[in-house]
C-alpha cells in the first residue's frame, strides 16, 4: 500500500523525509502568481520570504499573472526582489469571463444569495473567475508551455523556515505529481453539487480513474459516500504541469466547467485540484511538504525547530487540538483530521 506515507499517522508526522535520484537536467519550473497589481505589498512580502528561504540558492524564473497589464512599479518592485527572471504575463479573456452557456440571471442570483449568506467572497464576480481560471486554465497559459512544474504563491503569506534542497528536483525525481502543506475544510455551501457532479464522472469515465487512487480520505465516514470536504489548501501548491493538461483532469474540469458550477455555484480551485489529484494520482505521487513552514490568513503550518532555522512557533501536534468541523462551517478551517485521513489512511 502507501509506504511513503505509512508512519506519518502518529508521532512523526512532521517528520520530514526528501530524498533523491541522481537525475542531472534542470527542471523547467517556475515560481507563479496571479497577483493585482495593488497586492504589490503583499507580494513583495511573499517573494521577499521565499527567495530568502529558498530561490536566492535556486534562481527559479518567476511568472506573474494578472487579468490586466502589469504597471511599471509593480514590475520594477518584483524584479528587485530576484536575480531570476520575471516574465510578467496578461491572462487571455478568455480565460476570464463568462463562457456562452453559462445564464447570467442565474449567476447574478448566485453572487446575491451566496453574499446573503455569507460564503466567503460569494458575491464578487472576479473571485469565480479567479477559481475557474486557478482550476482550468493556468497551466494553458502561453507562458508555461515550455515549463513543466511550479509552485503557486500568493500574495502576502509567509515562509518561515529555510529550504535546503531543491523542491523541483525532488517532485521530479521521485515521480510526484502534486505537493501540499495544509489541508482545510472549506464551505461546503460553496460547492453543494460538487460531488454529486464529480460521481457522475467517474461513472461516465470510470476508465480515467488511476487503480491505485484512493479516495477514502475524502469520503464522510458519518455519512457514507459523501464528499468530507477535506481539501489541499491550494494557495501553496507545488505540481506538475503535465499532471494538469493530462486527459484525465482536462476532462474533469470540463464535465465541471459545463455544469455551471464556478458560476452558479462557488466551486473552489481547492476542492477541485483535490478532488482531481485524488482520482487521478496514485496516492505515493502525491507530496507533504510538512517541512515547508508557511502561514496563509490564519492557517499556519509550522514544522519543528530542530532543523530547518523556522521563525514561527511549531504547529502542536494533539489529537483534540484540531477537530473535523461540521460540513457547514463557514469559515475556511485548517485541518489536520484531513491530513491524517490522507496519510493513515490505509
Ligand atoms: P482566497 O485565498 O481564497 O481568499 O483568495 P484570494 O483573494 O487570496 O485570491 C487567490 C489568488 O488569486 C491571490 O493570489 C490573488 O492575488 C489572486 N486574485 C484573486 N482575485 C484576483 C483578480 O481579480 N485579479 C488578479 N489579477 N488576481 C486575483
Ligand atoms: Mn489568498
Amino acid at each position: 500500500s502507501n509506504n511513503r506515507h505509512s508512519d506519518a499517522a502518529g508521532q512523526n508526522l512532521w517528520k520530514s523525509v526528501p530524498t533523491f535520484g541522481h537525475k542531472s537536467a534542470r527542471p523547467r519550473a517556475a515560481l507563479i502568481s496571479l497577483v493585482r497589481n495593488s497586492e504589490l505589498p503583499g507580494l513583495v512580502q511573499s517573494m521577499r520570504q521565499l527567495e530568502y528561504r529558498w530561490n536566492r540558492k535556486y534562481n527559479y524564473p518567476w511568472i506573474f499573472f494578472n487579468e490586466e497589464p502589469f504597471t511599471d512599479e509593480f514590475k520594477a518592485a518584483t524584479q528587485n526582489l530576484t536575480s531570476a527572471q520575471c516574465y510578467y504575463e496578461v491572462v487571455p479573456t478568455e480565460h476570464w469571463s463568462l463562457p456562452d452557456w453559462i445564464d447570467e440571471g442565474r449567476f447574478m442570483n448566485s453572487l446575491e444569495y451566496l453574499g446573503a449568506i455569507g460564503v466567503g467572497k460569494g458575491w464578487m464576480i472576479s473571485y469565480r473567475h479567479m477559481c475557474r481560471w486557478n482550476s482550468g486554465f493556468f497551466y494553458k497559459h502561453p507562458r508555461l508551455r515550455d515549463f513543466d512544474w511550479y509552485w503557486r504563491v500568493e500574495p502576502d503569506v509567509h515562509y518561515f523556515c529555510d529550504i535546503d534542497y531543491d523542491v523541483f528536483r525532488f517532485m521530479r525525481d521521485n515521480n510526484m505529481k502534486y505537493g501540499f502543506n495544509m489541508n482545510i475544510l472549506d464551505d461546503a455551501r460553496s460547492f453543494p453539487s460538487l460531488w454529486s457532479r464529480t460521481r457522475s464522472f467517474i461513472n461516465a469515465h470510470p476508465e480515467l480513474i488511476h487503480p491505485d487512487a484512493d479516495l477514502d480520505w475524502l469520503l464522510d465516514s458519518r455519512n457514507s459516500g459523501d464528499y468530507n470536504n477535506c481539501q489541499f489548501f491550494s494557495n501553496f501548491e507545488i505540481g506538475s504541469l503535465d499532471f494538469f493538461r493530462s486527459e484525465a483532469n482536462e476532462k474533469y474540469f470540463d464535465w465541471l466547467d459545463r455544469g455551471g458550477g464556478f458560476y452558479y455555484e462557488r466551486f473552489g480551485d481547492a476542492p477541485i485540484h483535490t478532488l482531481s489529484v485524488a482520482m487521478f494520482v496514485p496516492k505515493s505521487e502525491i507530496w507533504f511538504f510538512r517541512d515547508i513552514g508557511y502561514q496563509h490568513d490564519i492557517n499556519r503550518h509550522c514544522p519543528p525547530q530542530s532543523s530547518h532555522r523556522c521563525s514561527c512557533d511549531p504547529t502542536p501536534i494533539d489529537e483534540n487540538f484540531y477537530k473535523l468541523v461540521p460540513l457547514e462551517s463557514p469559515q475556511k478551517k485548517p485541518d489536520d483530521t484531513c491530513i491524517r485521513q490522507f496519510l493513515g489512511g490505509d
